[in-house]
């Protein structure tokens, strides 16, 4: 099998060797050529157009920022690729951004299957993703190889594209609204002059304490947020939440004020830091 790999930000790059530590044949792009060259270490093909990774590839994963890139890659890359090749998209990219690839795909008879993930920088690094998959029943068995070496398991939603998103925005707008909860917590804990390892600590082994809440914590107590999972992208992906709420006659109100608090911090210069810097959003000047 071999794999094209559309994308190697912070999640591709960790696909990628998840992949070729599998044996796996990977193809890799991306727009700035620069952060896919390392991985021609790992054994994968650093390919310079999206069209060239596509050409002999049995299953394409796309793995871009937002709606706007998968479209505008999808068109470059589809009229390459080969007959029955399996697209995989990846990206966070809602309910409406979903439709419009699919429709895309099949302009072209190509098999689309809905794959968003679940998981960070490290779990893409591990192959420990889980994928929210949605796609024809024939396609699971021509995807799996890929799913297995990416991620821990794969929750198949349905058939018809747009279920996996959805589970995806269902998932995102608990792990948002958590992040910044915790950044509350951390921020009045600092207004109020209680040093904030305490909350950490009064919650730790509880029965609303998790794993998340100590990463995410330690980094807002630490004041340092290398990305994992970009402050931006949770913006984006708020975005596709509210979309997907008022579309579905669900309250918009916590994600409204999630969102408020996403951008307040990203209006102190933290967009490309991780999530975790929403904590500034609680602090004062
Ligand atoms: P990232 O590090 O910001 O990478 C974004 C990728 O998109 C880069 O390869 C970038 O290319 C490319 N890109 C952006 N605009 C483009 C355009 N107009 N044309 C072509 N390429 C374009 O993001 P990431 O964290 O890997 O996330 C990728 C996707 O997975 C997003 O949809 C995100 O919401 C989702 N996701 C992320 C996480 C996470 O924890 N990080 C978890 C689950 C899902 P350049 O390098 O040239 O800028």
């Amino acid at each position: 099998m071999r794999v094209a790999v559309l994308g190697t930000g912070v999640m591709g790059v960790g696909m990628v060797r998840s992949l070729r530590r599998a044996g796996i044949e990977v193809n890799a792009w991306n727009r700035t050529r620069d952060k896919a060259e390392p991985l021609a270490q790992d054994g994968a093909r650093v390919c310079g157009f999206a069209a060239e990774a596509v050409a002999d590839a049995d299953v394409v994963v796309v793995m871009l920022f937002d709606t706007d890139a998968v479209l505008a890659v999808l068109t470059e890359a589809l009229p390459a690729v080969q007959d029955g090749a399996v697209w995989v998209q990846s990206s966070t990219i809602g309910l409406e951004g979903t439709a419009q690839a699919a429709d895309l795909a099949s302009r072209y008879g190509a098999p689309f299957v809905d794959a968003p993930v679940l998981g960070t920088k490290q779990p893409a690094e591990q192959g420990t993703l889980v994928f929210l998959a949605a796609g024809a029943e024939e396609l699971r068995e021509r995807v799996a190889p890929a799913f297995d070496a990416m991620g821990s398991k794969t929750i198949w939603v349905g058939e018809e594209p747009g279920r996996g998103s959805a589970l995806k925005l269902v998932c995102n707008a608990f792990v948002g609204t958590l992040t910044a909860a915790i950044g509350q917590s951390v921020g009045l804990a600092h207004q109020l002059g209680i040093d904030p390892q305490l909350f950490l600590d009064a919650l730790d082994g509880g029965a609303s304490d998790s794993p998340y809440v100590h990463v995410k914590g330690a980094m807002m107590l630490r004041g340092e947020y290398p990305p994992s999972f970009a402050l931006d992208g949770v913006r984006k992906d708020l975005g596709l939440i509210r979309e997907a709420e008022l579309a579905s006659g669900t309250s918009t109100t916590l994600t409204e004020a999630a969102l408020a608090c996403y951008d307040a911090a990203a209006a102190q210069g933290h967009g490309s830091e991780d999530m975790a810097a929403v904590m500034t959003a609680f602090r004062e000047a």
